[in-house]
């Protein structure tokens, strides 16, 4: 069976630009699972799912990427993650009674904010704003790249009930094409195919018919595909970290105000980490650091 959750690299021969492609469907499907939303939720969700493992791909890191959208409108929260080892983790919240049927980013986040974090597991941790001013998250976040000092970048992002697939081509340093003009006509070029691609080509292509369908007339090389996963990365011991954070006295105040257990749920998959009063008395004991590490339900 072929892969369906990948990420996919490849890079034209006679010019200096990369591309990528991602697609998402059982793990798209496992955050989905966690949460009831509806289509245009799902749908967002979807398309900044696979934003975030576009991202993280033109990155040389180890740690996690984070792509965290606020806004005013009827979704106040949407939020995902992508880790250098391609596992995708992903939540949105919402006003089901302000969502119209087919309603878009503009009407479900207006005025809304992303805010890129880049957390590498040694080294600075980056962040970046992007306004969520265009009609759609790609549009936004092509707009970021052009303004921001950084490589242009441009995204093609879809999304539907089943499946979120992303397209992005980076403009590289100039090592093949050395003139500024001809470099530019180039990137015209590879960006003005890829604005022909619909939803459904994106959507239900293959990677080596999408390629051919657009840069059949190029020499571009494409590398293994890597493989994506759902993965939450919650587990008993952050969440015992969380509350050794709040002192000893606060944790066993609130032990009290809770009738003697404390319980931490995961927002991403739902997971409950219930402590009660031993294993309070247990994370202070040592100093604080000694989580029990088993998982109870
Ligand atoms: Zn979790």
């Amino acid at each position: 069976m072929s892969q369906i959750d990948q990420s996919q690299r490849f890079l034209f021969d006679n010019t200096d630009v990369r591309g990528e492609m991602v697609a998402l469907e059982r793990s798209f499907a496992e955050v989905l699972a966690k949460h009831p939303y509806p289509q245009p939720v799902a749908q967002l969700l979807g398309e900044m799912l696979a934003a975030a493992a576009l991202l993280c791909g033109t990155l040389k890191f180890e740690g996690l990427l984070v792509l965290q959208a606020r806004s005013s409108g009827a979704v106040p929260l949407l939020m995902v993650e992508c880790s250098s080892e391609r596992e995708v983790r992903g939540l949105a919240r919402y006003d089901g009674e302000r969502i119209g049927e087919d309603a878009g980013l503009r009407e479900l986040m207006p005025d809304g904010v992303l805010t890129l974090t880049v957390d590498p597991k040694n080294g600075q941790r980056y962040q970046g704003i992007v306004p969520l001013e265009g009609v759609n998250l790609a549009e936004c976040l092509s707009g970021y790249f052009a303004t921001s000092e950084q490589l242009p970048t441009r995204f093609w992002l879809n999304a539907d009930s089943r499946h979120a697939r992303g397209l992005l081509l980076q403009q590289l340093p100039a090592d093949r094409l050395k003139d500024t003009e001809a470099r530019e006509a180039s990137w015209q070029h590879v960006t003005t195919l890829a604005d022909t691609l619909t939803a459904e080509e994106l959507l239900g292509l293959d990677n080596q018919t999408l390629l051919h369908r657009l840069y059949h007339e190029e020499d571009l090389r494409l590398f293994e595909p890597q493989p994506l996963v759902f993965r939450c990365s919650c587990s008993r011991e952050r969440s015992a970290n969380a509350l050794v954070s709040l002192g000893h006295e606060d944790a066993e105040r609130l032990l009290g105000e809770l009738g003697g257990e404390i319980t931490v749920d995961c927002q991403f998959c739902n997971q409950r980490y219930r402590f009660d009063g031993s294993d309070i008395a247990q994370l202070f004991a040592g100093g604080g650091s000694a989580a029990p590490s088993e998982t109870r339900h």
